[in-house]
């Protein structure tokens, strides 16, 4: 029986990780398909207070993981398949193995976004990715492709003109959702097209299973054109990972975790951290904040039962 399991791994699990794990919990953390979260897509993190110089994101996450545990939480690689939160001990398929605990933070954060074109599912892998950081390298004097009008397609539109000879930012509307600072920094760039009021119609070619080009329509002229492209990335934002609680956990219309105050679900004894529940400010430090709230709470109630 675990005081404690924590599910996910980026920076509101590991955090959670280290304050369990400092509260003598010795928490077991799910480390979930995508080990360390969306910090481990990143390149360089400026606003991560305590390092004037920036650091790694994937350092960063490392790092928290490191701290916890140093403090005794354990790791376990996988995904929770099923979860029966109906009753106490709370219970988790995780990979096939069942585990049961008094008490469950979720930290299970939110995926990638994509398009639902089906050329685009087709050739994820193939061309096509949610993450610049992972694949821009393989694009080097070739054309690209971002598709998306926030932060993430700014910060990958900028970081993917290391790599490309022309990387074309393609939104669907006139204004942008990002935040000045990092538009300014596209609009600076002479590397970065921009493309607005335009929508992706299919990417070529699944025939050939590789990115070619893609068939583009601006909405407000009503013309369509084909632009070839060698790599395609996808930046419109995030699903929070919490279908396996469906039923179980309140959540709203998009899946986000529905808080009841604080760290707290409507389950007793399960709370949430980071990105799963908070579609709002989604930064690596509200996040790793969430994680010290949840683990607290989580230690507050055991407590109050006597463990
Ligand atoms: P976001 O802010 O939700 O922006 C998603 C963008 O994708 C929007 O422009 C949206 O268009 C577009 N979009 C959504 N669905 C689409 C579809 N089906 N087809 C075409 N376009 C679609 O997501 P994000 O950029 O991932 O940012 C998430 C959070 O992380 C934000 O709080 C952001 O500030 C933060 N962030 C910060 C940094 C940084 O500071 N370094 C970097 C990355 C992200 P509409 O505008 O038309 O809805």
């Amino acid at each position: 029986m675990r005081n404690v399991v924590i599910i996910g791994s980026g920076c509101a699990g590991n955090t959670a990780a280290v304050y369990a794990a400092r509260a003598n919990l010795k928490p077991l953390v799910v480390s979930g398909h995508e080990a360390g979260g969306q910090l481990s897509l990143t390149t360089l993190v400026e606003n991560f207070p305590g390092f004037p110089e920036g650091i790694n994101g994937p350092d960063l996450v490392e790092n928290i993981k490191k701290q916890a545990e140093h403090f005794g939480a354990e790791y376990v690689h996988g995904n929770v398949l099923e979860a029966d939160l109906s009753q106490r001990p709370f219970r988790l398929n995780v990979e096939g193995e069942w585990t049961e605990t008094r008490t469950v933070i979720v930290a299970s954060g939110a995926s990638a976004r994509w398009l639902g074109l089906p050329s685009e599912q087709k050739l994820i892998g193939h061309g096509v990715s949610s993450c610049a950081t992972c694949d821009g390298f393989f694009y080097r004097n070739k054309k690209i492709m971002v598709i998306g009008g926030g932060d993430s397609a700014m910060e990958e539109a900028n970081f993917l003109t290391r790599f490309g000879q022309e990387v074309a930012l393609v939104h669907r509307r006139e204004e942008f959702r990002a935040s000045k600072i990092m538009l300014d920094r596209v609009r600076a760039n002479p590397k970065v097209k921009l493309l607005t009021n335009t929508v992706v119609e299919e990417i070529f070619d699944v025939s050939k299973d590789l990115v070619t080009g893609a068939r583009l329509h601006n909405v407000k002229t009503g013309q369509t054109w084909d632009e070839p492209v060698d790599g395609f990335f996808v930046a419109i934002g995030h699903i929070p990972n919490t279908a396996v609680f469906q039923g179980q956990i309140l959540t709203d219309a998009d899946g986000y975790i529905l808080s009841q105050g604080g760290a707290r679900t409507n389950v007793k004894g399960v709370f949430h951290a980071g990105d799963v529940q908070d579609r709002t400010y989604r930064q690596a430090i509200t996040a790793a904040g969430a994680g010290c709230m949840a683990a607290i709470e989580a230690e507050r109630f055991l407590e109050a039962e006597g463990h």
